[in-house]
């Protein structure tokens, strides 16, 4: 019997969210006295993983899987965990691992929670608190199947190291028909992707126009942030709309989350509530966002943003 990760990569590299998958999962394998499993797809940096407490990776390795399509990933990930007896399979809330839960639970008859935001409460039976209504409230959720998914919530775990000697299996691809092939994949414009951020700098109309720009860009440059910003800026054509974040954009997850001219309409607030740290840069004191905030700057960003770099790069340099 085993715990099964599956780890999410992006350019030859682990996500930040793997190692926390492979933290979380570490705990809950020594709760258990069970063996932690990973797989990994097209990636052979197994030893990685070693440090965060995976004892054993299963890398499928095919120019078939080169893009994530959903319905081969899960066809492997199923095949990956019913051969190894897998009782609990643990996914990150990534775009892809939303659409890979389902189909995995459908397949294994398991039970799935997603967002979960700690360690199970309970093991027997399986007892998971998860965030819900857009991050609002937590529920306390329990899965009687005999074998669950657990959708872990990004940044809620952390990442902990905790090495292990891990051993690296290759495992030929379990075939599965499709007629969806996804050929190309246009990446965001940003150097962080706002999933994988500890930090996001957002902007919004009070930006005024797109070539106004380069004050999120050099803030976010500055602190090693991904830029994000609010939908009617996207919809303007100001930034992508992978930029986008809100109830009807992305998810922010992040340990920062700067707005700058973004008034906190209850739908961009939305997305961003699981962040843990606020800070509002807006000149209308009665913006909503404020009562969102952990600190609010009531200024102009125009003035307070350039201050705000040049203080920072002093700082970095210092
Ligand atoms: C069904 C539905 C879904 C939606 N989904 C989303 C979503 O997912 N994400 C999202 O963001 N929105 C969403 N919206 C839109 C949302 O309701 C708001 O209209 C939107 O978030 C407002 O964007 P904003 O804050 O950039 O612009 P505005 O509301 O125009 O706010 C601009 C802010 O900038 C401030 N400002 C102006 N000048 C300056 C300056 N010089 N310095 C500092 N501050 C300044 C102003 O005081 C103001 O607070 C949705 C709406 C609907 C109806």
């Amino acid at each position: 019997m085993g715990i099964l990760i599956y780890t999410e990569s992006d350019n030859g590299k682990f996500k930040k969210s793997a190692l926390e998958l492979a933290s979380y999962g570490r705990t809950i394998a020594d709760q258990l006295g069970v063996e932690l499993i990973a797989v990994s797809f097209n990636h052979k940096d197994s030893q990685t993983l070693g440090h965060y407490g995976v004892e054993r990776v299963i890398q499928i390795s095919d120019p078939s899987l080169e893009n994530f399509t959903a319905k081969p990933y899960a066809a492997n990930l199923a095949a990956v965990a019913e051969e190894n007896d897998v009782k609990l399979l643990i996914l990150s809330s990534s775009a892809n691992a939303k659409y890979l839960a389902p189909l995995l639970a459908v397949s294994l008859s398991a039970g799935y929670a997603s967002n979960v935001v700690e360690l199970p409460e309970y093991i027997q039976p399986l007892t998971v608190k998860r965030s819900c209504f857009t991050n609002k409230a937590f529920s306390t959720c329990i899965l009687e199947n005999e074998v669950n998914i657990i959708g872990l919530s990004s940044n809620s775990y952390g990442i902990r190291e905790n090495t292990k000697e891990i051993v690296a299996v290759d495992k030929s691809v379990t075939p599965r028909e499709t007629n969806l092939v996804v050929e190309n994949i246009e990446k965001s414009s940003g150097e962080v992707s706002i999933a994988d951020a500890d930090i996001v700098v957002s902007g919004g109309r009070g930006l005024k126009g797109p070539e106004n720009w380069h004050l999120i860009e050099d803030l976010a440059s500055t602190l090693g942030a991904a830029t994000a910003c609010s939908k009617p800026v996207s919809d303007m054509g100001w930034r992508p709309h992978s930029e986008h974040v809100g109830q009807t954009g992305k998810p922010v997850a992040s340990n920062l989350y700067v707005a700058i001219g973004v008034s906190g309409a209850i739908q961009h607030l939305a997305g961003i509530n699981s962040s843990k740290v606020k800070l509002v840069i807006n000149n209308d004191p009665e913006a909503p966002f404020f009562k969102a905030a952990d600190y609010g700057v009531v200024a102009d960003a125009f003035e307070v943003v350039p201050q705000l770099i040049e203080k920072l790069k002093i700082f970095k340099n210092s």
